[in-house]
């Protein structure tokens, strides 16, 4: 197996890019699992809000807003984003917080709504007393993650990209100047090492000889609850402004996360029952629902940078490594304009007109480099 780029890791980040790239460069796109997206990829909360990792990430959700509302008819015939909103809720400790949020977007990239506790009920049933203020992103929506993510796979086959699973890259030397790498899947030369490895995005590096950069994936878990009343369908994701919890209606169900954020090493995570209960303990703090049964939980890594920007573009020490990591808790609803925006890096050409007006200098890798 021989190409000018390998790509380790096919999840959201690798299977975009490969998409991106393929058909300008040949590309092996290599799965550690035999099912892509089996890692942070298929356990996300799905949803895409501008608010979500701030500022300066909001320039890449809001391009790849565009790009998941409308998608070329060649990559899709339907779009992938479908209307939900959000809600920031505060109770007294957590008003300080909503105003951060209102003054960090006042510029008016994100328009929110100051609401009420009046229009809070109307939008919440059954919330209890002290949970008086709330902030509305009118923009959130929900997104279709298993189809963005087939139709990237479909889009990089259809290029020419070669995926094969079960194929753990275990290690990597140098040879002139490419890449002899071996994998459980066997061995295979290329020109470029792309990082998308998610969790393990700092043991990749690792094994190519670069220095880490500190990527931290951190636990995050979501229970699918049976309620009585059932979640109203058309009721927002509601994000407590303090970061303790947030919930949404999925088919009839609520799907709810504690927004735990505990330190991991990279591997195949589960939930825990305290953040089961945890995330159960908090919600009954904020509605009068009964809670009937949880139907189905699950636990995954957001990793993150130092900085939580995520890292595009070539290691400056190591040539011919480039890292597509740090998605932390966005890399879905950021993967349009991310991927273009790496591509551009990687291929070293003009960035596509999609992100052709984000600066990139926030996200590129040798910012952790003197
Ligand atoms: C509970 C939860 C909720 C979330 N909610 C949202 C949300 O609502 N919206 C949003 O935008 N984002 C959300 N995220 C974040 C989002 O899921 C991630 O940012 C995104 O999936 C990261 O994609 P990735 O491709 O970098 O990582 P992954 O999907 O983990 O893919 C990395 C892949 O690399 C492979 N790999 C690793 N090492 C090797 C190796 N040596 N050789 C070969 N392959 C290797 C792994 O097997 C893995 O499949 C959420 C995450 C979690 C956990």
């Amino acid at each position: 197996m021989k190409a000018d780029i390998a790509i380790i890791g096919a999840g959201m980040a690798g299977a975009s890019l490969a998409a991106e790239v393929g058909g300008r460069a040949s590309v092996l796109l290599l799965e550690a699992e035999a099912r892509p997206g089996y890692h942070s990829t298929g356990r996300s909360a799905a949803f895409w809000s501008e608010t979500y990792g701030g500022p300066k990430v909001q320039p890449l959700t809001s391009a790849s807003g565009r790009f998941l509302a409308a998608p070329p008819p060649s990559f899709s015939e339907r779009p992938f984003l479908s209307p939900r909103r959000a809600l920031h809720l505060a109770d007294a400790k957590g008003r300080p917080a909503l105003d951060a949020l209102c003054a960090e977007f006042s510029g008016g990239a994100v328009a929110l709504e100051r609401l009420d506790r009046a229009r809070l009920e109307t939008m919440i049933p059954g919330l209890r007393a002290g949970w008086d203020e709330g902030v509305l992103e009118g923009s959130c929506t929900d997104i279709d993650v298993g189809g963005l993510h087939a139709a990237y796979l479909k889009a990089a086959r259809a290029q020419g990209v070669r995926l094969v699973t079960d194929a753990r890259v275990a290690r990597a030397e140098r040879r002139g100047t490419g890449w002899r790498l071996d994998s459980s899947a066997g061995s295979l030369e290329a020109d470029v090492i792309v990082n998308a490895a998610g969790a393990w995005a700092d043991e990749v590096a690792t094994l190519v000889g670069a220095a880490p950069l500190g990527i931290q994936p951190y636990r995050r878990t979501i229970v699918q609850l049976r309620t009585t009343p059932p979640a109203p369908a058309e009721m927002p994701l509601v994000i407590d402004a303090l970061g303790r919890f947030y919930f949404k209606p999925e088919a009839g169900r609520l799907w709810l996360s504690p927004h735990d954020e505990t330190p991991c090493v990279a591997a195949d995570c589960g939930p825990e029952e305290i953040d089961v209960a945890l995330a159960i303990d908090r919600f009954e703090r904020v509605v009068d629902w009964k809670v009937e049964r949880v139907e189905h939980s699950w636990a995954g890594l957001r990793s993150f940078a130092p900085d939580r920007l995520p890292v595009y573009g070539f290691d400056s020490d190591v040539p011919g490594f480039f890292w597509f990591a740090g998605q932390g808790g966005f890399g879905i609803q950021t993967a349009p304009a991310a991927a273009k925006l790496a591509a551009g890096l990687l291929l070293e050409v003009p960035a596509d007109p999609l992100v052709a007006d984000i600066d990139p200098s926030p996200y590129l890798a040798g910012r952790f480099r003197n």
